[in-house]
């Protein structure tokens, strides 16, 4: 199976090459030549065996210059030990025929370690192969969750150092801790002075950057990413949708070869993609349901076929979907539409910030999808019924999907079974998730109101959260913007 851009056909890979790389050299995204299919036979012993087994038949259909015995360390070195529930990613039942998907189950609580933890082994593989003898540096800047599961995925990975970057005053207090506190002998993390547009902007301006490129190179050393816009992030992604299906139809809830919705918090578009590659594959999926906060951008898109970033930024309680360039979203188009248009959209996009997608492509766009959006108030409102009519007890994320399920649901009297993905543990919201459930919190700090959340749950805070209180801060440094480089450099030790 080789990989193509999506801007340039005549640019094909391996995988490996492909997550090597990260990014195609002519700025589109890697993407598999073909998609390959899966059969409801197939579907139906997949639902005898556990995670890791999924993930091998999944993953091996996509990554073919990976030996059997690779895949299965990876797999193995991913899911294995480091979480916190055996199934993985397990399915509960919310109410009726509606079950949430828990992906939180990782160390660092977000459904990002789903990822992050296989990533650096896969990249680790992919590099033996493509880019021997060379060192890798990753470079993150990140508004919260993916910074702390990139260190947890690379800390001590050999070849590797990671660094990561987030804004002083732009992340929880609990993801700051988080991070601050990371263990492992290859990872650094500081803080910048700005938001998070200058974290990102700088983090790329050095990525970017000849000469400093040039530096690295004559140490044996590069840069990568462990962005979501990495094939090694989506492939993984794709059979937590394969697993829970497979997961209904053990359990007698659904028979194998019934349709399901799947409806996903979305953001960067990377997580409900993966969902659309499951389909594509074979999966029974009937409607995929796009849920935003109030920075909307993709239900208008989806709806209307008009992306429009040039709009007010929100700050919401669900921080990881506060984005306005849906950068996955890119993958969509191609698969739709092909590499014409979207290096036409793309440029429109870079140039006048909006783009206008034609007919034929929306009414594929709104065949497949359903997208909804809701403001915080909503989102409290969803999490308090939640808990009190259901006792499920949701994050902040997740509150946003299950609301735009909600509406969706009333509005179309469409009654499939449905999977929610559930994205974060609510302990990582603490304060936004005692105020829907028990009102607004004074003079508490971050481990009284997680304290008072698992008294009012009855329910346990994660142990790698809870760990933090007595955990030694071995990052507090905080830099200015033009001082990024010094600390790269520094980090990479050059
Ligand atoms: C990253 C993240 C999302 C958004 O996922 P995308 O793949 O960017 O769409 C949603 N919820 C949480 C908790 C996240 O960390």
């Amino acid at each position: 199976m080789n990989y193509i851009s999506t801007r340039d056909p005549s640019v094909k890979v391996s995988s490996a090459k492909a997550i090597s790389e990260g990014i195609s050299a002519d700025g589109g995204l890697f993407v598999p030549e073909s998609i390959p299919s899966v059969s409801l036979d197939e579907i139906a012993s997949l639902a005898q065996a556990g995670y890791m087994e999924r993930a091998k038949n999944i993953l091996g259909r996509f990554l073919t210059d990976f030996t059997g015995e690779e895949l299965d360390a990876c797999v193995k070195g991913a899911y294995e030990t480091g979480f916190s529930d055996e199934r993985i990613a397990p399915v509960v039942r919310l109410r009726d025929n509606i079950y949430i998907l828990e992906l939180f189950k990782g160390p660092t609580c977000a459904f990002k370690d789903m990822a992050l933890q296989i990533l650096p082994r896969l990249l680790t593989v992919a590099n033996s192969k493509v880019a021997q003898g060379i060192e890798t540096v990753i470079l993150v800047a990140t508004s919260g969750d993916t910074g702390k599961a990139a260190l947890e995925g690379f800390k001590d990975v050999e070849n590797t150092r990671i660094l990561v970057f987030y804004p002083s005053d732009g992340v929880s207090a609990m993801q700051k801790l988080q991070m601050c506190t990371q263990e492992g002998n290859n990872v650094a993390v500081s803080a910048i002075r700005g938001n998070f547009d200058d974290a990102q902007n700088g983090v790329k301006k050095i990525f970017t950057d000849k000469r400093i490129g040039d530096i690295l190179r004559s140490h044996g050393k590069a840069f990568s990413s462990a962005n979501s816009i990495n094939w090694g992030r989506l492939a993984p992604q794709i059979v937590y949708y394969f697993s829970a299906y497979c997961d209904l139809v053990k359990a007698g809830s659904i028979r194998c070869g019934d349709k399901i919705n799947i409806t996903v918090p979305t953001g960067n578009f990377g997580n409900i993609l993966a969902a659309y590659y499951a389909r594509e594959m074979g999966l029974p999926v009937s409607k995929l349901i796009c849920a935003s906060n109030s920075n909307s951008v993709l239900t208008e898109f989806l709806t209307t076929g008009v992306y429009n970033r040039n709009r007010q930024f929100y700050t919401t309680i669900s921080p990881s979907m506060d984005i306005l360039i849906s950068s996955n979203l890119e993958r969509l188009l191609f698969s739709l539409a092909g590499s014409e248009k979207v290096k036409e959209w793309m440029s429109l996009l870079a140039s006048e910030g909006k783009y206008t997608v034609d007919a034929g492509t929306l009414a594929k766009i709104k065949d497949i999808f359903a997208a909804g959006f809701c403001g915080d108030d909503a989102t409290k409102r969803t999490i308090a019924s939640n808990f009190k009519e259901n006792g499920y007890l949701c994050d902040t994320h997740t509150g946003v999907a299950v609301t735009v399920y909600n509406e969706y649901r009333a509005r179309t009297n469409d009654t499939t079974p449905t999977v929610i993905a559930a994205t974060a543990s609510p302990f990582k919201f603490s304060a936004a998730v005692l105020e829907a459930i028990d009102g607004r919190q004074e003079g508490l700090d971050e481990f009284e109101m997680v304290d008072r959340l698992a008294r009012i749950s009855s329910l346990e805070c994660p142990a790698p959260l809870a760990g933090l209180k007595d955990k030694p801060v071995r990052f507090p440094g905080c830099c200015e913007k033009s001082g990024m480089e010094a600390v790269v450099l520094k980090m990479a030790g050059v």
